[in-house]
C-alpha cells in the first residue's frame, strides 16, 4: 500500500488513511509474539498504529475512530509528537512486522466485499476470530466466540457482533472468492478456521 501512496504524494496528491487502529482491533492486541521488539517509547498498541502511519513522510492524514475522551486524548499525544517513530524505531517496528508476517497468514480486511454467503456464513466475522486466535494470541477467546457461532449465537469482538454461521458451514460453493480484492482462499482459509477454532468446541 505504501507505493500508491506515494504515487499521489509525487502527483501533489493528499492521501488520508482510514482505520489506522484497524477499527479498534489492534488496542486489543496482545503482542506476546513481539513484545520484546516493542519501542520503548511506546505506550500501547494504538499509539504505535499511529505513529507507524503518520511516521509515513507521504501521508497526509490519519482517520481514527474515537469514542471517549480518553481515546481522544491519547491519539492526540500520539499525533503531537514532533518525530512519530525515530529511525531506530521504524527499524524495531519493521522487525516486528517480519515476524508477525510469519503468524499472520490470512490478511482479511474485513471490508465484507465477499458477502453475503448464500448459506449464511460471516467470512470475514470468522477470518477476525482466526487472526484473534492466530496473530494476537488471544486462543481462548477466539476458541469460545467460535464455539457460540456453532451453536447458532451472536460472538462478539470488542463493538463488532458476528451474526452469521461458523467456517464449518462453508459448502464450498466459490461464489465468495472472485469478490475479495485481497485474494484470499476463503475457501481454505475457512477450512482452517473450522479445524482450529472448532477443536475444543467438537
Ligand atoms: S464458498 Fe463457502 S463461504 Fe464462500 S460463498 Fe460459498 S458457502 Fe459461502
Ligand atoms: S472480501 Fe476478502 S478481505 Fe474482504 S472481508 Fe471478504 S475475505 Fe476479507
Amino acid at each position: 500500500m505504501e507505493e500508491p501512496i506515494r504515487r499521489a504524494h509525487e502527483r501533489g496528491l493528499g492521501t488520508a488513511i482510514m482505520g489506522p487502529v484497524g477499527g479498534g482491533r489492534l488496542s486489543l492486541w496482545n503482542p506476546e509474539q513481539v513484545r520484546d521488539l516493542m519501542p520503548a517509547s511506546v505506550t500501547s498498541t494504538s499509539d504505535l498504529a499511529i505513529r507507524w502511519v503518520l511516521a509515513n513522510p507521504t501521508v497526509s492524514v490519519a482517520l481514527s475512530g474515537m469514542n471517549t475522551m480518553a481515546m481522544i486524548e491519547e491519539n492526540v499525544a500520539s499525533a503531537s509528537r514532533p518525530e512519530p517513530l525515530t529511525a531506530d524505531e521504524l527499524q524495531a517496528v519493521e522487525t516486528m512486522m517480519e515476524r508477525l508476517r510469519e503468524f499472520a497468514r490470512l490478511y482479511c480486511t474485513g471490508c465484507g466485499y465477499c458477502m453475503p454467503c448464500p448459506n449464511g456464513v460471516d467470512i470475514p466475522g470468522n477470518f477476525l476470530l482466526m487472526n484473534f486466535y492466530r496473530v494476537y494470541g488471544i486462543e481462548r477467546f477466539a476458541k469460545e466466540q467460535y464455539a457460540k457461532l456453532l451453536n447458532g449465537e451472536q460472538a462478539r469482538v470488542h463493538d463488532q457482533r458476528i451474526t452469521g454461521k461458523a467456517a464449518v458451514a462453508c459448502v464450498q460453493c466459490g461464489a465468495c472468492e472472485p469478490k475479495c480484492p485481497q485474494n484470499i482462499a476463503i475457501i481454505e482459509q475457512l477450512q482452517d478456521v473450522a479445524a482450529t477454532l472448532g477443536a475444543s468446541a467438537a
